[in-house]
């Protein structure tokens, strides 16, 4: 069992840890920049230690102050949130070599699953299915690549295999432009991850975003949560979210989840992890596996009852899952709104004072937030302010609570989204209906 914990985030998801540690009985030491000395975790940890300037790459992204705050606080783990450097291997290899347990998976897992053709072989080994394409690094003479082209058929998508944030991606929607985009995506990738290796993928056009949450105890045992619909994104950030997803079949979703699983099983997976898939005219095509928790994770908490942070500390304190796959029941529907500190015309950041908060409530209503009255939001991070969750005992009651507390939510003195949600999103016609498609959002803004 874990005795204290560093929380190397901050925001919600900071808080979110501290709640799952104080629950536990762990101990906690809350990190920060000099610009985050009033966020709300670092009040209520156990101890608190300032890691540099507000500047993300001197604080939160600042390895050895991290270390040392763990080596000053005697602590003897710590937790990555998401963002920074949760999906960091060098991180997780310098946290275990100084002697602290890192709360995640083991650095090679971070490493295979963040260049994304050893992930796709992986998972085309382990039987998860892929979107068909290069099966591996694009390279060759030119004739090869356009017969590989044609093989594909077009439109397809030229991919950095070291790629993240939506960056180092681009259609091709003929084969005269294929050689010049497979030039240009390398060169970018080059620039921007230092690798220059691209592989190719058939471009799926109106597919839903849809992912399995697993966990899994690195002593070969796992289990899958179920699957969650993100397909609500703009510009690839993810904006409303909810498990289990829409209209999939439960014997579908049973097959792709223990797909999951044994992948987990083969890879001796440790920690919690999500796979995502594009799901297209019925079918999964793997993407990406995401090796932390995720931001959306409370809906999968709300449908299962596992809490999945207290799941992490259990694993990372070296007990093996205590869950079996058949204790796993998925009961009513879960939404999820997520809170930005943005104008919700040009969704610009928005930052500044929080001149008045009011939380909404009610039955099924979570709210995951680290603001208050009086709080100043920086502009130095990520505009998420929280997430308002809601569960019901079916979508439609799921729904109705969310326009609910969207209606009772209060946040003065800054500009937020959640109009966006309260007249749009959560009213409007085709996405109450359930299973729209990754660009339905960006569509309905245009
Ligand atoms: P990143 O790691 O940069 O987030 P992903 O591989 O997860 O990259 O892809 C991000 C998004 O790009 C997906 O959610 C989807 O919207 C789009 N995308 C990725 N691959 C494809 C594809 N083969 N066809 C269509 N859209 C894709």
């Amino acid at each position: 069992m874990l005795e204290k914990v560093v929380i190397a985030n901050r925001g919600e998801i900071a808080l979110r840890i501290l709640r799952a540690c104080k629950e536990m009985g762990i101990r906690t030491v809350a990190v920060y920049s000099q610009a985050d000395k009033d966020l709300m975790h670092v009040r209520l940890a156990d101890e608190a230690v300032c890691i540099g300037p507000a500047s993300s790459t001197e604080s939160y992204l600042n390895i050895p102050a991290i270390i040392s705050a763990a080596e000053v606080t005697d602590a003897d783990a710590v937790h990555p949130g998401y963002g920074f450097l949760a999906e960091n291997a060098d991180f997780a290899e310098c946290v275990e070599r100084s002697g602290f347990i890192f709360v995640g998976p083991t650095a090679e897992s971070i490493r295979m699953m963040g260049n994304k053709v050893s992930a796709i072989n992986a998972m085309k080994e382990a039987g998860v299915p892929t979107v068909p394409g290069s099966n591996g690094p694009v390279r060759g003479e030119p004739d090869q690549v356009l017969e590989l082209g044609r093989h594909i058929g077009y439109p397809v998508m030229i991919k950095a295999a070291s790629g993240g944030g939506g960056k180092g991606m681009r259609v091709v929607d003929n084969e005269e432009q294929l050689l010049n985009a497979i030039t240009m995506t390398q060169s970018e990738a080059r620039n921007s991850f230092g690798d220059d290796t691209v592989y190719m993928e058939k471009f799926l056009e109106a597919p839903r975003h849809v992912e399995i949450q697993v966990l899994a105890d690195g002593r070969g045992n796992a289990v899958h949560l179920g699957d969650r619909d993100c397909s609500l994104q703009r510009r690839h950030q993810k904006v409303v979210e909810e498990a289990p997803a829409p209209h999939i079949p439960d014997d579908q979703r049973h097959d792709i989840g223990m797909r999951c699983v044994r992948a987990c099983e083969e890879m001796n997976y440790r920690g919690a992890g999500t796979f995502e898939f594009l799901y297209e005219k019925g079918e999964f095509h793997f993407i990406e596996m995401n090796t932390r928790v995720q931001v959306e994770h409370p809906v999968t908490e709300m449908i299962t009852g596992v809490d999945i942070v207290k799941e992490q500390l259990r694993i990372a304190g070296g007990e093996p899952l205590s869950l079996r796959q058949e204790d796993i029941r998925l009961s009513g529907h879960a939404m999820e709104a997520r809170i930005n500190a943005e104008d919700p015309v040009h969704f610009h950041p928005c930052p500044g004072r929080i001149s008045y908060y009011h939380a909404p409530g009610g039955n099924g209503v979570r709210v995951d937030a680290h603001v208050y009255t009086g709080y100043t939001v920086p502009p130095f991070y990520d505009s998420l302010l929280g997430k308002l969750i809601t569960w019901g005992p079916d979508r439609s009651t799921a729904l109705a609570r969310m326009r609910n507390a969207l209606d009772e939510i209060v946040i003065e003195g800054i500009q937020t989204n959640v109009t966006l949600h309260r007249d749009r999103i959560f009213r409007d016609a085709a996405f109450i209906d359930g299973g729209v498609d990754i660009h339905h959002l960006e569509a309905t803004l245009r």
